[in-house]
């Protein structure tokens, strides 16, 4: 199921225990050995924070600094590409989380790969919230989480190595400096052998099959298109309330949306009524976009017309006040 909603046959693919942090770091601890030069997008949080995962491996980082809301444009990794060596990976964050900001995976992979780069891209908000496509993109390795769009609760990181980031790991001239998220360990642990490595949280394991299962009920294309309504639907509402949105125009994520809070409003007390009066939270700004913005999510299970309504009433009940 994990390969249906990544859209891979990748054979590599399975949760890795812990939250999409521990997928993020699986990745780069499995792919990257000590002096390796890495290229890495960096348009928000979670750019920033694999920056940080990959020095922790020894890696020689190039930053692309994108301004916050806006995509990694391919013209940007292409000049960055030729500043490099021999670049080992690229990695970018499909939809960052804290901007809005949905950038599009295939030509930038394309890039990578003339480059003899592999690609790697965070999914963790993007996965069952809208398409995404491992193997058309040439995405070689991918994570994600459960408490995304997945609608599961917190703890496992589902991840998908292609055959040729496979042969990377295997081929390391050195030790994967993590025990716990080694890609060989874990193989023999989760193929046919079954030998023993770690306890896997279980409990986690069947949320995540059941809510695979409700994902492939009601189909990966209801599902992209239920959150591209409801998004447009707050769309509209918010528009109505003279609220903007911040990230850029054309690349907009569905399931997470940053707007500007309007001049003169105080933002926390905003959220705090909404919170202890409605029952509602919506995110606040992050770094530069700290008391800026609000962060909407509109995720899996809860993007739905009537909370989407239901938000709308409430946030123009209390803007008035
Ligand atoms: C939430 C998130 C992460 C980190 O996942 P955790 O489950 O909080 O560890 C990484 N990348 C993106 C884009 C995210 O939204």
């Amino acid at each position: 199921m994990l390969r249906a909603v990544f859209q891979t046959r990748n054979p590599m693919t399975f949760p890795v225990s812990g939250t999409g942090s521990a997928g993020m770091e699986f990745c780069f601890v499995n792919l990257i050995e000590p002096g390796d030069e890495v290229v890495i997008g960096v348009n928000g949080v979670f750019g920033n924070r694999m920056c940080d995962v990959a020095e922790r491996c020894g890696a020689r980082v190039h930053r692309i600094e994108t301004e916050w809301g806006r995509i990694i444009e391919p013209d940007a990794l292409a000049t960055a590409l030729r500043q490099c060596r021999q670049p080992k990976l690229v990695a970018v964050v499909h939809a960052e989380t804290s901007t809005g900001a949905l950038t599009p995976p295939a030509d930038l992979a394309r890039l990578a790969h003339e480059a003899g780069a592999l690609f790697v891209l965070d999914t963790v908000t993007s996965l069952g919230g809208c398409p995404v496509a491992l193997d058309d993109w040439g995405v070689d390795a991918a994570y994600s989480g459960t408490q995304k769009c997945l609608s599961a609760p917190p703890g496992l990181a589902p991840v998908s190595f292609s055959p040729r980031a496979v042969e990377t790991a295997r081929r390391r001239k050195t030790k994967v400096q993590s025990w716990y998220l080694d890609l060989n360990l874990l193989a023999a642990y989760w193929g046919e052998d079954r030998v023993y490595h770690h306890t896997a949280p279980i409990s986690m394991n069947y949320a995540l099959h059941e809510a695979l299962r409700l994902v492939l009920t009601e189909g990966l294309a209801a599902r992209w298109q239920r959150h591209q309504q409801n998004h447009l639907r707050l769309k509209a509402g918010l528009e109505s309330l003279g609220i903007s949105f911040a990230a850029q125009e054309g690349h907009r994520l569905w399931q997470l949306n940053a707007v500007h809070v309007p001049p003169g409003v105080d933002e926390a007390a905003v959220r705090h009524r909404l919170l202890n009066e409605f029952g509602i939270e919506i995110g606040a700004g992050l770094g530069p976009w700290k008391g800026k913005v609000w962060r909407i999510g509109l995720m899996g299970e809860n993007s739905r017309p009537e909370n989407v309504d239901r938000l709308l009433d409430a946030l123009r009940r209390t803007l008035h006040r």
